[in-house]
């Protein structure tokens, strides 16, 4: 079988290996591919492998060997799936890989807030403890997080992992979904979304985007938010308002933002949150841990194996 990676770098910089896929047929890899290029390389493949590359009913027509298409990633909007179902080509997503991960840089971003580990360090090696008179000092307010509420929205394997270990720092866990679940309640009160913004001292997005959650926070949420919340993204850019945060942020409402994703990645320069007070931005990093990235590998190239058996597993095309 021929198999075709088409933007293989994010997934594999060179860290991991593509062997699960070799096992299974001739493997051509491409680190990126641009749009004109999508159609040349995939040319007569049967299986093609995408993380961010559009596969669209055009191209499913100009290569009429595609049989499979494996996405490197949870959301598979890239692909046109109703194309792919009509053509009997088979696509596969990777549901789960990266929970543990992404829960993880929550608190990264969390705690970076309330002790400026990095910031503290980086004085330190200025010479600003060695000058200083006294045995300690620190440059911005610190803070303890037991005893504080931690308002987790979408309340999921990621939410849930989230208030796990913020129920471990000693804080108390509402929780906003919009389908509630009898097994999460032990890991925090299901309460109504008014209710999470009005008494959460954090607040940390995990549901997923959808036009119904789209800049879901905005300057109206956020005037019901408690002055001085800590505002954690780690879902998706497109759930916030962006000028509406910065304005936030700047007015001091909001008293720290922790941001994995921003609304048009890579971010744009003219991102006003970029300019914005008190704001800490990663390049959309929670799931990347060589650790998280294996499991997908690991999945991804399991998900081609089981549709060379002719018994596909995590499908995402209607039968
Ligand atoms: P999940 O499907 O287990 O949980 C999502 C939860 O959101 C579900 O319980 C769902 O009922 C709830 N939900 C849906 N619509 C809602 C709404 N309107 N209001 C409130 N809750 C709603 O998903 P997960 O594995 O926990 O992942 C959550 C999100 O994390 C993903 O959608 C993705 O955007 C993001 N993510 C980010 C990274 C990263 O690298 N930064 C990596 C993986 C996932």
């Amino acid at each position: 079988m021929k198999i075709v990676v088409l933007d293989g770098y994010t997934l594999n910089p060179g860290d991991l290996s593509w062997a699960g896929f070799e096992k299974l047929g001739n493997v051509t890899v491409y680190d990126r591919t641009e749009p004109e290029e999508i159609i040349p390389r995939i040319g007569d493949a049967e299986a093609v492998i995408v993380n961010k590359c559009p596969i669209s009913r055009e191209t499913m027509a100009a290569c009429p060997g595609i049989r499979y298409i494996g996405v490197l990633a949870t959301g598979y909007n890239i692909v046109d799936v109703e194309a792919a179902t009509q053509r009997n080509i088979i696509v596969t997503n990777i549901p789960t890989y990266g929970t543990t991960a992404v829960a993880q840089m929550v608190f990264a971003q969390l705690l970076a807030i309330c002790h400026h580990v990095e910031a503290h360090s980086e004085a330190v090696h200025q010479g600003e403890w060695n000058r200083n008179p006294d045995f300690c000092f620190w440059n911005y307010p610190l803070i303890e997080l037991a005893g504080k509420t931690m308002g987790v929205i979408g309340f999921g394997r990621i939410g849930q992992n989230t208030a796990r270990i913020a129920a471990a720092l000693g804080m108390r866990v509402l929780a906003y979904d919009q389908h509630e679940n009898e097994a999460a309640r032990q890991y925090g009160e299901y309460v109504p979304l008014e209710k999470l913004l009005a008494e959460s001292d954090v607040i940390s997005m995990h549901c997923p985007l959808f036009p119904s959650t789209e800049r879901m926070i905005n300057r109206d949420s956020i005037a019901k938010m408690k002055n001085g919340v800590i505002f954690i993204n780690t879902s998706r850019g497109q759930l916030v308002d962006e000028k509406d945060l910065a304005d936030a942020l700047n007015s001091g409402k909001i008293a720290a933002a922790g941001l994995d994703v921003v609304y048009t990645e890579p971010i744009r320069t003219d991102n006003p949150l970029l300019y914005a007070k008190n704001c800490f931005i990663t390049p959309h990093i929670a799931w990347a841990p060589l650790e998280s990235r294996k499991r997908l590998m690991d999945i991804a190239s399991d998900n081609l194996a089981k549709f060379v058996t002719g018994a596909p597993v995590n499908t995402v095309t209607k039968r």
